[in-house]
């Protein structure tokens, strides 16, 4: 590699270097010439190669670090060296990463200040006014910006490959600041396998999921193959869903039913009594997602529990939330009253302008604001969770609601509350944003257009306590 300064590798070699001293003296002379190291341990001897030159506070360095750093612990902890243990205390009190000068805003703790953020081991680790740059291996500039805990997205399709329906959520992440997609039924018992192999295991940005109740997931989605994979019984089995749930708890947030004449065909209220049934024995919640009577909004409503999820809940008619004198049903005024979760899953018909000025005049906003992306909406209207924040933004919600929305209100449906907030021990996960003075028509589901000025845009983010994308891989 050639870097400017050095045409060529510099090698150095201390063989005698054997005491923990000894060694940070010679990281700081390697550092103090602006070399990278590669430590090893061999018989008692440490030997020191500088290999290349390279900025301070670049990830290079602290990979670089922390080879040098697992080296010297196992080479002490083989040969039985007291050396090690001292300058292992003294990296764990190392912050993997600051972000610094931010207006952090975390609604879980109303917080809405410029801070700093420290991460380290992949969780949040500090949060203050100015934390000593000094103490991280890197540092971000984040002056300027909005930095919020990790956007979640409790609404979308991502099995890309596996289900027609599926995007890609790497690209959708980067240009969105989305750190966990949920997703929400796109694999059922049949296929989960393969979504957890292929797409979730592989994932850096976070996947979560609702199984769907039906064995074959959302299985025929495009512009021209319609088949809703609840109007065929057969299909529904509850205790294939409950098996494999169980199998996969670990990256399960609940049971999604989708019901209706489009997706549920002649089977009416049954999958989402049995999705019921197999959340209960999970202690879970569902998300239900209705599209054209029947059955009607009343009666799925009256069967959700506190804690489910109504998704779509800001419909254009039919099935919208409000009369058309813009009086609210009241069996949505229930639902709320018992807890029941309102999710917008824009989607491509899951949400209006006019509904969601209806409810918001009225004093009745959503829980969560997600996208439903998919394959048929990620080119418009929902785009991804960042535009339909913009959305909103539009329509007069104020941003730390907005980020509630996408943050607090999330984790807590899901019933992930190490995620969405920067409280010390959270997941290491967030969001930095810009607002950009830039004119976008929105466009809902039904056309209504809705101008603004200023639309956020996202400038990076942190997943795990590691910046992401990696520049090394970029
Ligand atoms: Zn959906």
């Amino acid at each position: 590699m050639s870097v400017s300064g050095f045409s060529r590798p510099e090698f150095r070699l201390w063989p005698t270097l054997e005491t923990p001293e000894s060694l940070k003296i010679a990281l700081d002379a390697a550092h103090q010439s602006n070399a990278a190291a590669v430590g090893f341990y061999n018989y008692g001897h440490l030997h020191l190669s500088a290999l290349d030159r390279i900025e301070r506070q670049t990830d290079r360095e602290r990979r670089l670090r922390k080879t040098i750093n697992g080296t010297l612990r196992s080479g002490a902890k083989n040969s039985g060296d007291r050396l090690s243990s001292q300058g292992h205390e003294e990296e764990t009190e190392l912050y993997d990463l600051i972000l610094k000068g931010g207006r952090v805003m975390d609604p879980a703790q109303n917080l809405d200040a410029p801070r700093d953020v420290a991460f380290t081991n992949g969780k949040v680790a500090a949060i203050g006014a100015d934390l000593p740059v000094d103490s991280a291996r890197q540092t971000r500039d984040v002056r300027g910006k909005i930095v919020t805990p990790g956007l979640i997205d409790l609404h979308t399709h991502v099995y890309w490959g596996g289900t027609s329906l599926g995007v890609d959520a790497d690209p959708i992440a980067r240009r969105s600041g989305t750190t966990t997609f949920i997703d929400a039924g796109s694999a059922g018992a049949g296929n989960f396998a393969g979504f957890r192999k292929h797409v979730i295991e592989r994932s850096v940005p976070r996947i979560l999921a609702y199984i769907n109740v039906s064995f074959a997931g959302i299985y025929a989605f495009s512009k021209h193959v319609m088949v809703g994979e609840c109007g065929d019984m057969r299909l529904v089995h509850p205790h294939e869903c409950l098996r494999v749930a169980r199998d996969n708890l670990d990256v399960l947030v609940g049971v999604k039913a989708r019901i209706g004449a489009k997706a549920g065909g002649n089977s009416g209220l049954a999958p989402l009594h049995l999705a019921i049934e197999v959340a209960d024995q999970l202690g879970l919640p569902v998300m239900a997602h209705i599209d054209m009577p029947p059955p009607s909004q009343r009666e799925v409503l009256n069967i959700l529990r506190p804690g489910d999820v109504l998704t779509h809940c800001f419909r254009p008619f039919p099935l919208a939330p409000v009369h058309a004198d813009r009086s609210i049903r009241e069996e949505v005024l229930a639902a709320r009253d018992r807890g029941v979760i309102f999710d917008i899953g824009h989607g491509y018909g899951g949400f209006s302008f006019d509904s969601c000025r209806a409810m918001m005049e009225q004093g009745i906003m959503a829980d969560a604001i997600s996208s439903d992306v998919h394959a048929l909406c990620v080119d418009g209207p929902a785009h991804d969770l960042l535009s339909v924040m913009s959305k909103f933004l539009a329509l007069g919600m104020p941003l730390p609601e907005v980020i509630r929305a996408t943050t607090q209100n999330v984790a807590k449906a899901i019933r992930r509350e190490d995620l969405g907030t920067f409280a010390v021990g959270a997941a290491g996960d967030a969001t930095i944003l810009e607002m950009r003075n830039e004119t976008v028509e929105h466009v809902d589901v039904v056309g209504q257009v809705v101008r603004s000025d200023e639309q956020l845009a996202s400038s990076g983010m942190v997943i795990a306590g590691e910046w992401w994308p990696d520049p090394q891989d970029a």
